[in-house]
């Protein structure tokens, strides 16, 4: 209660709980003659704020981590149904080129049904592919007749 007795008497009666109000404006710069009950009310009310800034944050956050970890239980779950459903798990080389690595868990993108289990390269191809046999088939031809121009070029040499 020193400081308050230094403090003029004008300010002192304004003072009693809040700051002063000049031109409408509550004057918080004067925070040096305000008495240790309403610095600490200020400091509690600060305090309360950011402390709910971060429980919200907190609370996000864990929902955030529960949501995240729901969903690879989910879909672990899910992919399990499916190998169930398909009678067999993940095999140690692909399923096409019998190459191992790297082996995929390959659906139908449409169904959504397992197709089988492919090494990342196959899996790719077919992805780029877009799935489309035909596509797929023309690439093979479109090979195998550059192979048969080749030999035929080979013979006539
Ligand atoms: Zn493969």
């Amino acid at each position: 209660m020193d400081v308050e007795r230094e403090a003029p008497k004008e300010v002192l009666d304004q003072m009693a709980n809040l700051p002063p109000v000049v031109d409408g404006r509550r004057r918080w710069t004067s925070w040096y003659i305000l008495t240790p009950e309403t610095k600490l009310r200020m400091h509690k009310v600060l305090w309360n704020r950011k402390a709910e800034k971060i429980r919200r944050w907190a609370k996000r956050h864990r929902q955030r981590h529960r949501d995240r970890l729901n969903a690879a239980v989910r879909e672990r779950h899910t992919k399990k149904l499916i190998e169930a459903a398909n009678g067999r798990s993940k095999p140690s080389v692909c399923d096409v080129c019998g190459r191992g690595g790297r082996i995929c868990f390959d659906h139908c993108h449409n169904s959504n049904i397992f197709r089988g289990w492919l090494c990342s390269s196959c899996n790719t191809v077919l992805g780029l592919m877009m799935d489309n046999p035909t596509l797929l088939r023309e690439l093979a031809g479109y090979l195998e007749r550059f192979e048969e121009t080749l030999n035929a070029v080979s013979k006539v040499r």
